[in-house]
């Protein structure tokens, strides 16, 4: 059994996702503080040596933000409209913040087709590589524009661990707005306790997760759990973590104790 530094220690290529919750304010509109914060953490990881890679949510808050809609869009055409206009206004921001630290970024949208079609794949796989020879970090979204049901990953949680996947991560941090994987909702549970490392993810783990039947789960946990399996199965040892937590990045790979690891299979 590996240790959480030992797994921390030896990751070279590291993929961050963060949420929509952790990028924006209640209202939608951007959280420029914690995009610095972020940018930051980042672009040092890069310093440091790490191969970085940023998932990142948002494109259709920011774009209805942006309209001035006050609530959620419903319809497919109208959350594609929001993420064309969210997607290059978070990029702008991205690249501004990134700019400040010196550090060049790309853009990546994928769709589930691009995963599942080999020549896209491979083509996906070269892009990814290349730009991290070349010491940048690609910022990686859904392509939200042209993706309905059935060609979509639907969730960055699970775009996360594909991505990790196809560029063969050592390990995968997925930041939200809660502090990992609890035994039984916080929420509603005071002496819920945080699992700080699972070896395996097994059938009482997957409940701790609110199982298959509901999507918001022990706090989102449950396309959380389903990334962690697709990262584990393909090597990649995965972190759930607050992401309102400024120097979350940094304390991670500085082996503090937060969040919940998810041990890399063989
Ligand atoms: N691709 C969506 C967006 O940028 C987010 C999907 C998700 O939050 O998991 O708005």
């Amino acid at each position: 059994m590996n240790t959480r530094k030992e797994h921390i220690d030896k990751a070279k290529k590291i993929v961050v996702k963060v949420g929509t919750s952790t990028l924006t304010h209640e209202n939608g509109l951007l959280n420029f503080d914690r995009i610095d914060k972020l940018a930051r953490q980042l672009s040092d990881l890069h310093n440091q040596g790490k191969e970085v890679i940023l998932v990142t949510s948002g494109a259709i808050g920011v774009g209805t933000a942006k309209l001035g809609i006050k609530t959620k869009p419903e319809t497919i055409p109208e959350k594609q409209a929001a993420a064309a206009i969210g997607q290059g206004i978070l990029l702008h921001i991205y690249e501004k913040f990134f700019a400040e630290y010196g550090q060049i970024v790309a853009q990546i949208l994928l769709t589930k087709d691009d995963i599942n079609n080999k020549t896209r794949y491979n083509n996906a796989q070269n892009t990814f590589n290349e730009l991290l020879s070349q010491g940048v970090i690609p910022i990686v979204n859904e392509n939200d524009a042209i993706a309905i049901h059935e060609i979509k990953f639907g969730d960055n949680d699970t775009l996360s661990a594909l991505v990790a996947s196809i560029i063969d991560a050592d390990l995968l941090i997925l930041l939200s707005d809660i502090d990992g994987l609890y035994d039984s909702d916080p929420r509603s549970n005071k002496d819920a306790k945080l699992i700080s490392h699972v070896e395996k993810i097994t059938n009482e783990i997957e409940s701790f997760g609110g199982g298959s039947g509901s999507k918001l789960g022990t706090g989102g946990m449950y396309t959380k759990i389903k990334a962690a399996k697709i990262a584990v199965e393909h090597g990649v040892s995965m972190i759930i973590a607050n992401g309102s937590d400024d120097n979350v990045i940094k304390d991670i790979i500085s082996n503090k104790e937060i969040g919940t690891l998810f041990s890399a299979q063989k």
